[in-house]
């Protein structure tokens, strides 16, 4: 049972490799215009709950419901970014030779690779498309700079803003902070949760300051399954999560 305005649902995953339960009856919800964080310790199986979301993984038991009724895990992986389900993950691919406006026009137009002759003239509408993400990711002063001459953290930016060209009513983020500077990542957090105004965003992220200043739901997960779920502050109190994190 899940309420209608939940945008993911995961039910009861198990995904094994060897024999080795990498997620363990994993449940949980993801609500529609939520951010969500995911935490928790090397090898708890935050990454193979991304890869079962996208598609990647198909696990051995359990559901992954999305927008209310379509089961993802008898979608491929092409099929899922169809429904609307963007993943970022940690090291950003743009195009480093073309400018931060035409990774944003390829994203637009579904290219994976660059050719010269894919820039035709835009559309209004289009063009306006880009100018809007361009403000969100807050590039719009460096819009004809060469990605590659980009900061590590720009280059994060733009690759999210290439994400939403396609306009996903999921946005999956896998440790977006990694490598930035305190500015940097204080940025990443107003615009992630700028992001979640108008769709769904779950981080998975070990920087807990940065997972502080998202101010959203936290899951820790352990084992493959979800040990605790509430505020950071409140998880971070739960006397497991402490034993989890300090070890036994
Ligand atoms: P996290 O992202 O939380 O660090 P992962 O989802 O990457 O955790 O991994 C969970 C566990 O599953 C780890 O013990 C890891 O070694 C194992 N694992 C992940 N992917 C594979 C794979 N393709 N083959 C074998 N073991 C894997």
């Amino acid at each position: 049972p899940h309420a209608s305005n939940t945008i993911l649902y995961l039910d009861g995953v198990s995904v094994s490799f060897d024999g080795f339960k990498a997620l363990n009856d994993l449940s949980l919800y993801v609500e529609e215009g939520e951010l969500r964080a995911i935490i928790g310790p090397n090898g708890a199986g935050k990454t193979t709950m991304m890869d079962v979301i996208t598609g990647k993984t198909r696990p051995d038991k359990g559901d992954v419901i999305f927008n209310g009724g379509v089961d993802l895990t008898q979608l491929d992986e092409a099929a899922i970014a169809n429904l609307g389900i963007g993943r970022k993950f940690q090291k950003p691919t743009v195009f480093e030779n073309h400018t931060v406006f035409d990774n944003l026009e390829l994203a637009l137009k579904g290219h994976r690779r660059p050719q010269s002759s894919l820039f035709f003239r835009l559309s209004g509408e289009q063009q306006y498309r880009i100018n809007e993400v361009l403000g969100i990711i807050a590039l719009t002063d460096v819009h004809m700079m060469q990605a590659g001459s980009l900061s590590h953290g720009q280059k994060q930016w733009l690759e999210i803003g290439m994400l939403l060209m396609q306009d996903p009513d999921l946005l999956l983020v896998d440790e977006p902070v990694a490598g930035m500077t305190d500015a940097e990542t204080e940025a990443t957090a107003v615009l992630l949760k700028d992001i979640a105004k108008t769709r769904s965003v779950v981080v998975v992220e070990h920087d807990m300051v940065f997972v502080k200043s998202l101010d959203c739901r936290v899951n820790v997960l352990h084992e493959g399954s979800v040990l605790a779920e509430g505020s950071l502050d409140v998880v971070q109190q739960n006397e497991q999560v402490i034993e989890v994190y300090l070890g036994r």
